[in-house]
This record gives structure tokens, C-alpha cells and sequence, in this order.
């Protein structure tokens, strides 16, 4: 199979992160941080040595500001939702997942109210003006993504997050797309970071990170045993026990430790310019047939991550995904769960078909790609 579909999650995983997930069904057996014996200790240990990895990673203050989730949906909700009060208003893109704009949408029930400002590709002045513009007395939150998920379209994030600072207004950055492919720096970049470690992080699936050592604002979404101060009915308040409540995925966490580490050791500007470079000459290659819509100029590794999105004139997206399928080529075809971002660009009725390279996509896959497609043609 080629596979381009790693916008949804990475596959294939690297050997190490395999090899760590196994391992933890072995060695990491039993529940961190409830019991004294050796066994429960040592997952815990490697569980807080995969949050000094991951505070590390994103110059988090320490690894009690790593909090691990099921999924960036469950990072996203965690802040949304824990912050928010009636009455506040929040600023985000015109070009989210639904991960924000659904909890967006839930959380207006309660009277919070929200502004999705334009973002205009290639002008990052205009972006920012639009964000400033935005902002109103009972603003409480700025969330955006970092990278669309469709268009590839990178938001001048550490922009936004000095303008939202200002005026004292938190940043919460949807990273499900950069982190582990553009730099992320806390504080510069985000006060509240959500990763989806299962896509560039080459995690497990069913893995998700929450980043932040500002918890006090935040209210809990859900209470539970933490096995610590057992004896207190009350959550506790200190990070990271306050959001991680019930047993924690321990195989997915193994698997984050030795996916970063993969990361770290490939480095991200490489990855970066692998993929972007792969994304190019797939763009030349397509862009030659006038049947052939694309959307945003060719990545560039900079304002343009690497996802090319695009439609065959005349064809349904989702018939051209099944036609690649049975061709062994496997995309995401349809609204890739961002309506917005599709309204933006005119294609909510079309949907769109949208390839993603991983740091194991070559150059042969490319060459598959184009050559499934132009039987299409
Ligand atoms: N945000 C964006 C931009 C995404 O692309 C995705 C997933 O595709 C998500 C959020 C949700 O991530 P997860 O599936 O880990 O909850």
C-alpha cells in the first residue's frame, strides 16, 4: 500500500516505537504510581522519564507540565472547556478542525461566544490584524491551529500568541498537524499546547499530549483516582495528577518516549524538508493536467506545510479516493473533519482529496501516486 494518509495518523510507526510498545506489555505490566512494588514503579519511572522527554521537546518548565490524553480532541476539550465561563468570548481561525469548533459550538449553549477571523495565506500582517481586530474586553482565549489540517496553510502563531499576551489572554495552540514537523517553544508559541503524538510524534494511536504549567485556570473534566493522596475526596490541584484521573495508557506512553526520541534524533528540520520536498514534486507532477484543481501554492516548508489537497474536475473527491484505493493508494478524501476550512476555500460541497507524507514516504511512492491518478485522468 502507499500510503498518504498520515494527516489522519503515521503509518508506518518506526521500529523503536514498536519495539516500546511491545516492551511496555512486558516490562511496564502494572498499574504506575498505585502500589510500592517494583514492577508499578518501574512503569512509573519510565512513564515521568517520557514527560521530561516531552517537556524537553516543547521547553515545557518541567515534566509535571506534560499531561497525557486519550487524543488532541481530549487536550482541546480539557482547555475549552476548563477555561471558559459564561459571558467570555473566544478568538479562533476560519480554518479549524472540528476539535475546536464542535466544543466551540457546545460551549455557546452556556453563553460563550466566539469570532472565527480570516486567515489570508502568504500575509501574515493581515492574519495578525485580523486576529487583533478580533479581540474584545471579554476575550478569555485565543485557540487556533498551528498548521490546517487541509490546505497546509501554517498560522503566525507566535505572533498571535504576543498580540493575545498583551492582553494577558492565554494561547491555545491545536498542534495536531506540526508538532514533531515545525519547531514549538511554550510560552512563544502557545500557552496551551494540544498534540496528536500519534501523527508526528509516530505514537500509538488512541495517544494525545495537553502541555501547560498554567492548570490553575483550568477547571477539571473529569475526577477520578490518581493514586495519590487517596485519602482526599477533592481533585488534587497540582499537575499532572489534576488531569490525568484512572490508569493511563501505558503501552501508548512508551511509545511516545521512543517516537520523540526518533524525532529528536532525524531532527525536524530534516523531516521537514523530506516531506516537504516529496510534496513539491508530487504538486509539479499533478499541477501538468488541466483536470487537475489545487488550492494554495506548492509547500514550501514555511507558510505551506507539507498536505497537498485537490480535485479532479468532474469527479466526486470521495470517488476518486475509492479509485486510488483500489489502486493501493490511500488518502483522505471529503471534509477531513474541518467544514470551515473547506467553506474557506470554497470546496464544502466538493470536499477535496488530500495527500500527507511521513518521514518513511519515498520518492518510488510518489512516482505510484501519480501514476494510480493519471488512470483516473
Ligand atoms: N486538529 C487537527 C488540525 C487535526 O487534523 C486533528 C486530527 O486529524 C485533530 C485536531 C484531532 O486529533 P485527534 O484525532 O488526535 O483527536
Amino acid at each position: 500500500m502507499i500510503y498518504f494518509d498520515n494527516a489522519a495518523t503515521t503509518y508506518p510507526k518506526p521500529s523503536a516505537v514498536n519495539r516500546a510498545v511491545n516492551n511496555a506489555l512486558l516490562l511496564y505490566g502494572a498499574n504506575p504510581g498505585r502500589a510500592g512494588h517494583s514492577m508499578s514503579m518501574r512503569t512509573a519511572e519510565e512513564i515521568y522519564r517520557t514527560r521530561s522527554e516531552v517537556a524537553d521537546f516543547f521547553g515545557a518548565a518541567g515534566p509535571e507540565c506534560v499531561v497525557f490524553t486519550p487524543n488532541c480532541t481530549a487536550s482541546l476539550n480539557y482547555v475549552m472547556k476548563g477555561i471558559l465561563k459564561p459571558g467570555d468570548h473566544v478568538v479562533t481561525s476560519n480554518l479549524e478542525h472540528n476539535a475546536v469548533m464542535r466544543p466551540l459550538e457546545k460551549l455557546a449553549e452556556k453563553g460563550i461566544t466566539y469570532t472565527a477571523v480570516e486567515v489570508t495565506p502568504g500575509d501574515n500582517d493581515k492574519t495578525v490584524d485580523s486576529f487583533r481586530k478580533a479581540l474584545k474586553p471579554n476575550t478569555a482565549l485565543v485557540v487556533c491551529t498551528h498548521v490546517s489540517n487541509v490546505w497546509g496553510i501554517r498560522l503566525p502563531v507566535e505572533r498571535i500568541a504576543a498580540l493575545a499576551h498583551q492582553y494577558g489572554i492565554p494561547l491555545c495552540l491545536d498542534a495536531a498537524q506540526s508538532a514533531g514537523v515545525f519547531p514549538i517553544k511554550m510560552g512563544e508559541s502557545c500557552d496551551y499546547l494540544c498534540v496528536a503524538s500519534h501523527k508526528g510524534l509516530y505514537a500509538p494511536m488512541g495517544t494525545g499530549i495537553l502541555v501547560t504549567c498554567m492548570e490553575k485556570n483550568l477547571d477539571t473534566l473529569i475526577e477520578g483516582g490518581t493514586g495519590t493522596n487517596s485519602v482526599s475526596l477533592q481533585q488534587p490541584d497540582t499537575l499532572p495528577d489534576r488531569f490525568e484521573s484512572g490508569t493511563v495508557n501505558v503501552p501508548g506512553i512508551c511509545g511516545i518516549h521512543a517516537g520523540i526520541r526518533f524525532v529528536k534524533t532525524r531532527g525536524i528540520s530534516r523531516i521537514l524538508e523530506h516531506e516537504t520536498l516529496l510534496m513539491q514534486r508530487l504538486y509539479r507532477r499533478i499541477r501538468q493536467s488541466p483536470k487537475i484543481h489545487l488550492y494554495t501554492p506548492e509547500p514550501d516548508g514555511n507558510a505551506l506545510g507539507p498536505v497537498v489537497s485537490f480535485n479532479v474536475e468532474g469527479m466526486d473527491s470521495e470517488d476518486v479516493g475509492a479509485f486510488l484505493a483500489k489502486q493501493g493508494v490511500a488518502v483522505r478524501a471529503g471534509l477531513h473533519c474541518a467544514p470551515c476550512a473547506h467553506k474557506t476555500m470554497g470546496t464544502l460541497e466538493s470536499g477535496a482529496v488530500r495527500c500527507c507524507p511521513s518521514v518513511f514516504t519515498t520518492e518510488n511512492q510518489i512516482a505510484g501516486f501519480v501514476s494510480a491518478l493519471r488512470k483516473i485522468l
